[in-house]
């Protein structure tokens, strides 16, 4: 489709970052390009209205961000961010998931959502699920249930889908 050609467009490969044999997908210049960024923006938000009403869009640091909050505001609903350690303020919920090497720790605020919420999760790009699996468990510690997953670009070799069966992960575009 057009979406997948702007994407294969915009979205670049950078080999060996940030460790030799990972390929990195950059989407800084689809972030440059506005007209690119709103349609992909709009086919993001077909896919939030496919997954089935939500009460809030949850956008993982950093690159989440990028796009939760615009998605967000079109469904009319509230965004929730998730934080790396140490980031957020007020009373917090907290998970640490591993990492190939070593671990990290995510958090979100213990007041984000309502009794069970309806959540849908967005990030930039799906690798191993284990970023959205961490997600979920701060969504289910919150009282909250995950009725989807969101990405602009899922690496299918990785194995996420697989990992967060069986809640579904839409994406704009698979390698
Ligand atoms: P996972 O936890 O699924 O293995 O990795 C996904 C997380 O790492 C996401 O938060 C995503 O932003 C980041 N990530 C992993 N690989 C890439 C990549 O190739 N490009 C970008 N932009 N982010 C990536």
């Amino acid at each position: 489709t057009e979406l997948e050609s702007l994407i294969d467009d915009l979205v670049r490969p950078i080999e060996d970052w940030p460790e030799p044999g990972v390929t990195f997908r950059d989407i800084t210049p689809l972030l440059g390009d506005p007209a690119a960024y709103g349609a992909v923006i709009d086919g993001l938000v077909a896919l939030a209205e496919e997954a089935g009403p939500v009460d809030a869009i949850l956008g993982i640091e950093a690159r989440g961000f990028l796009f939760g909050p615009s998605i967000a505001l079109r469904l009319g609903v509230g965004f929730v961010p998730v934080r790396k350690l140490g980031k957020l303020p007020a009373d917090l919920l907290s998970t640490s998931y591993d990492l190939e090497y070593g671990s990290s720790t995510l958090e979100m605020h213990v007041d984000a959502l309502a009794p069970g919420a309806r959540v849908l999760v967005v990030d930039d790009v799906l690798a191993t699920g284990g970023t959205m699996m961490a997600a979920a468990d701060l969504v289910s510690q919150a009282g909250g249930v995950v009725v989807g997953n969101l990405v602009l670009i899922e690496l299918l070799a990785l194995g996420g889908r697989e990992r967060l069966a069986p809640i579904r992960c839409s994406a704009l575009r698979s390698y």
